[in-house]
């Protein structure tokens, strides 16, 4: 195509912007990366980051004390990850990620840890725990704990507001430890971000890696009491909730497996298909009787399923005992009692149920087809991932073993029950952190 002195004039404007961007970025160059932070929403106002390496003073090789004003900012949206109300203020936002995710490696907000929705990564968590999958495939899935915050670096003398993102475990739990141990020797309760009786917070970084990334260690807390801030401040200060990039569950599931959106809204429109297929059937509904109501819909399916073939089937000898009315009540009964699984009605689960009937009866002779009888029912051995509700072991107080279960120094913090374990096994929990920080600065 033929381009007028003109158009190349336009087109060489652009071209020149695109290189001024390229020299700009030139150390992100061709990172399509994607972070769970998306600063889109802020228009062009330019943000930087807090680095604790950068802008604190080094003190000691890899030592660096740092001096922050954290400031608060107004929630603005309905999507805050503690339930803070749109308009309310808040000081900090946290938040579960996944890490190299995908093609691109990017980070995901796990949807399970940061809002108690299913997440895909953590389901294919799940299923390799189960499976026995080797521990350092598990430990690549595993959420960490994030926070984030607007800071005034106090070291600069500058007054621009920057985000400062950090492991929550690592900074803030340290942090909000030492806020309690002022509380605790009878000083007054820090609220580091008040705009009125807020504190500066002084702390100290330090170097660490961690199979070759690296991080910091925060430690020596310290609170100097500050000045007044206007309160135009929170005009200043960026809503964290808003700069967090949530994606849905198709989204995420798309980027771990690596799958088209279309390969989705395939398995969608299948899965709509299906419940229409269903939905026909609460027409049926109005004729049952409560009784058969009651009973679970594959069970119904099943059974008319059987009625069906038993009209059309009737030379066939009668094999299977679920064609008999009383045996198949017995068996409804049962089969609600025992909970089982009613979207998956194999074979080897009627053989299951029927060997329940039998049981319950005591017969001596069974009165269905024994075919399959010598068939061993194998029961998938359960997870042993023990819950919130189950009752710990018993623990001495210098014990070395998870009251949950769970990996001692590995899995520190990972489940729920490490809060729980944080307040009624405080030494033992002590131990396992202890040993999940050297068995993290030894890699
Ligand atoms: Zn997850």
């Amino acid at each position: 195509m033929g381009l007028s002195p003109k158009d190349i004039k336009e087109r060489l404007k652009r071209m020149r912007q695109k290189t001024n961007d390229d020299v700009k970025n030139r150390e992100k160059g061709g990172d399509k990366r994607k972070g769970v932070i998306d600063l889109s929403s802020l228009d062009n106002k330019e943000i930087t980051f807090f680095k604790p390496n950068e802008q604190g003073k080094e003190i000691t090789k890899g030592v660096y004390a740092c001096k922050v004003d954290i400031l608060p900012y107004i929630v603005a949206t309905g999507k805050h990850p503690n339930n803070v109300s749109e308009g309310e203020l808040d000081y900090a936002i946290e938040w579960w990620q996944h890490r190299s995710i995908g093609v691109n490696d990017d980070s995901v907000i796990c949807l399970k840890k940061t809002f108690g929705k299913p997440c895909p990564i953590c389901e294919d968590m799940e299923k390799k725990i189960a499976e026995g999958e080797d521990q350092s495939e598990i430990n690549a899935l595993k959420p960490s704990w994030k926070v984030m915050y607007n800071v005034i670096d106090k070291n600069s003398g500058k007054s621009n507001i920057q985000l400062f993102i950090q492991s929550r475990q690592l900074f803030h739990k340290e942090m909000l430890k030492e806020m309690n141990v002022q509380e605790a020797v009878g000083g007054e309760m820090i609220y580091p971000a008040d705009i009125e009786n807020g504190y500066t917070v002084l702390f100290r970084a330090n170097d660490d890696t961690f199979k070759g990334n690296k991080f910091f260690n925060f430690s020596n807390f310290a609170f100097i009491k500050r000045d007044k801030y206007d309160y135009s401040v929170i005009e200043d200060t960026i809503p964290l909730d808003s700069i967090l990039r949530i994606l849905s569950y198709e989204e995420i599931a798309c980027m771990y497996y690596q799958l088209d959106e279309d390969d989705i809204q395939e398995e969608k429109e299948d899965a709509h298909n299906n419940v229409e297929v269903e939905d026909n059937d609460e027409e049926k509904l109005e004729n049952m009787t409560e009784e058969e109501q009651q009973r679970p819909k594959t069970i119904r399916k099943k059974i008319e399923e059987e009625e069906e073939e038993e009209e059309e089937v009737i030379e066939e000898e009668e094999s299977d005992d679920l064609t008999g009315i009383s045996d198949r009540k017995e068996l409804l009964k049962i089969k609600q009692k025992e909970e089982l699984d009613t979207k998956i009605y194999t074979k080897d689960s009627i053989e299951k149920i029927k060997e329940k009937i039998r049981e319950a009866r005591k017969l001596k002779e069974p009165p269905f087809d024994t075919e399959e009888e010598e068939e061993v029912i194998e029961e998938k051995p359960k997870p042993q991932r023990v819950r919130r509700n189950s009752k710990p072991k018993e623990t001495s107080s210098s014990s070395t073993k998870c009251p949950f279960n769970h990996e001692f120094g590995k899995d520190c913090d990972y489940f729920d029950e490490c809060t729980e374990c944080v307040s009624e096994y405080a030494d033992t929990y002590k131990k396992c952190e202890k040993e999940f920080n050297s068995q993290k600065g030894k890699k």
